[in-house]
């Protein structure tokens, strides 16, 4: 199953995508929250909607973020070994996390803002899982069970905000716009194997980032048991799994985003994001 949230910022509405054709799917869901990933029984009150095709067609002029503001992103560094290497650092013995604040997220066409006094706004294109049952100590073994979906993420990162200016990563990685989510959630059922898909990024046309899940450093089950021995991953929480190599910061010299830039993004199967880069302006 693929699910949108549609309509202006901050007022989505949920709805799915089939055979091409978008759907409203309120009838039968709130929105697709915490309760919704918690609750299976809402997915299979979903899924014989669609089977009794009682759901009403619908044209959004505007996709959100396919999942309403969760409790926590929680990202993964230096997954990748050739980013880690462009990065300047070491391949980590453990899972690097940091987090992202929420407020980040926008939609998958959405504009992506330059912060105000930026001048190193990268890109990263990355697998992002959503959590369905909560998960408090799991194992690698039993980790899957926690998962209820894949989405498209553009981890946008402010590079001197995130390495020069001391203390945590969040402070690059959080500002407006900077989690483009989506177009959907891709619910597990139809991502057999997540490790085997092709993740690329271009930047106004030209391929900057080309690569496949099969490359992570630390693969999805090794993170949601990692992650879930520090803290509880909650129902509709996101994980991003790290970006590989290929962004602004790894190259020679380094590049980074103008207003003007166009960003186009991928991963096999989660669908393609699009976002234009503008400046920062006062309101
Ligand atoms: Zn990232």
């Amino acid at each position: 199953m693929k699910l949108i949230r549609y309509g202006d910022p901050g007022n989505e509405k949920p709805g799915i995508l089939l055979n091409d054709v978008y759907y409203d799917t309120r009838p039968v869901v709130q929105d697709y929250d915490e309760a919704f990933f918690a609750d299976g029984a809402q997915l299979a009150s979903l899924q014989a909607a669609i089977e009794s095709k009682s759901l009403k067609k619908i044209e959004p002029s505007r996709l959100g973020p396919p999942v309403h503001r969760p409790g926590k992103i929680i990202c993964v560094g230096l997954n990748y070994r050739k980013h880690a290497a462009e990065s300047g650092m070491d391949v980590p013995g453990e899972p690097v996390l940091f987090f992202k604040a929420t407020s980040s997220m926008v939609g998958p066409y959405d504009d992506i803002v330059i912060p105000k006094n930026s001048e190193k706004t990268d890109w990263e294109v990355e697998l992002a899982v959503v959590i369905g049952k909560k998960a408090s100590y799991v194992s690698e073994e039993n980790a899957m069970e926690h998962v209820a979906g894949y989405v498209l993420h553009n981890d946008v990162s402010e590079r001197a905000f995130q390495l020069e200016r001391g203390g945590q990563w969040v402070k690059g990685k959080s500002a407006d716009t900077f989690a483009p989510l989506g177009p959907y959630v891709v619910t597990k059922d139809e991502i057999p194997d997540p490790h085997q898909l092709r993740l690329w990024l271009k930047l106004n046309e030209e391929i900057v980032q080309d690569s496949n899940t099969n490359d992570l450093v630390f693969d999805i089950p090794t993170l949601v048991s990692y992650i879930s021995q520090f803290m509880s991953l909650c129902p509709g929480d996101i994980i991003s799994t790290g970006t590989p190599a290929g962004v602004g910061l790894g190259l020679d010299p380094p590049r980074y985003l103008k207003p003007g830039d166009v960003i186009e993004l991928g991963v096999e199967g989660l669908g393609v994001s699009k976002q234009q880069v503008k400046a920062y302006q006062d309101l």
